[in-house]
């Protein structure tokens, strides 16, 4: 094909016309006019969900973490000898710094969920923790009270860290629990990204003064935050990383850090349990290199 100027012009590509469905079969409900296959626009829903099955089948493919696992010990209702004392936190307020940083929180106002809180929720624990778990956000029951993880899941966590005896940690003895945001989000919904930014300097000054041996980040959130990752808790949990600090807010130490289920998600799937226990079992395995008082506690107590 030419045009006046004698150039050779490409012809015109003719447009594939989109697929618009199946012809309505009458009768039939299996043939539908709906559009269907790739042509179809995938709803925000869809993706999600498709995401979320990506992610689990990744992690079945990874380590088949829902095969049996063997006994775990923090399935029955029954709480740890001292795992809601009254004196919860009273350690860890004695160091000023730490006690320095709970005002500040109390008075903070930087992200919108200072609106909506009836008490900030900064932590509580020993001062030189073996171990420092950090979950999400306070729920309702933390809200209420000012302290973490008191509700269902709390109590469930505190049966997870003794585990009648066999992992032996406790938030009176050797642990401090936190969390990446210091206010209840509304509704309990996920903390949004701007709320995250302006509160998690507060956890990293925490980090920085608790020097813990080894950081357990409970569920999605607290696990992608830290890692600064777009990967999925079930990808990531049971491998220790290395956390040396945040952009711009680097540690002056390497803390190694395991991801694992948040206690919550155990309460709406029983089968995460077991993965759990495993998590479990990985962190008793790692503080007993690290901590030779803790290896001496647990010669005695099989697993
Ligand atoms: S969530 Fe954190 S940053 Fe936001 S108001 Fe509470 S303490 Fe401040």
């Amino acid at each position: 094909m030419k045009n006046k100027l004698n150039l050779r012009l490409k012809p015109k590509r003719r447009l594939r016309k989109p697929f618009e469905g199946n012809p309505p079969v009458p009768g039939d409900p299996l043939r539908s006019t709906a559009p269907a296959g790739f042509n179809r626009r995938v709803t925000k829903k869809e993706k999600t969900s498709l995401a979320a099955f990506l992610d689990l089948a990744g992690d079945y493919l990874a380590g088949a973490f829902r095969r049996g696992h063997g006994e775990y010990t923090f399935n029955d209702e029954t709480p740890p000898p001292d795992a809601v004392p009254a004196s919860a936190g009273n350690d860890a307020a004695a160091d000023g710094s730490l006690e320095a940083i709970a005002a500040e929180v109390s008075r903070c106002k930087r992200c919108g969920l200072c609106t909506t809180r009836t008490n900030t929720v900064p932590g509580e624990g020993v001062s030189h923790p073996l171990v420092m778990v950090i979950g999400e956000g306070p729920g309702g029951d933390e809200d209420a009270t000012g302290r973490p993880f008191v509700g269902r899941a709390g109590q469930l966590l505190d049966r997870m860290l003794d585990s009648k005896g066999k992992i032996g940690l406790s938030r009176t003895r050797n642990c401090y629990i936190a969390n990446i945001v210091k206010c209840r989000p509304p509704d309990n919904r996920k903390p949004q990204t701007d709320e995250i930014t302006a509160c998690v300097p507060f956890l990293i000054r925490q980090i920085r003064l608790l020097k813990p041996k080894v950081i357990l980040a409970a569920g999605n959130t607290p696990a992608k935050t830290l890692l600064d990752s777009t990967i999925g808790i079930t990808r990531l949990r049971g491998s220790f990383v290395n956390f040396s600090g945040m952009p711009l807010m680097p540690l002056e130490f390497t803390v190694p850090l395991l991801p694992t289920f948040h206690p919550s998600a155990l309460l709406r799937d029983e089968t995460l349990k077991a993965p759990v226990w495993e998590d479990l079992k990985t962190l008793r395995t790692r503080l007993c290199e690290l901590d030779p008082e803790y290896a001496a506690q647990m010669a005695d107590i099989p697993l």
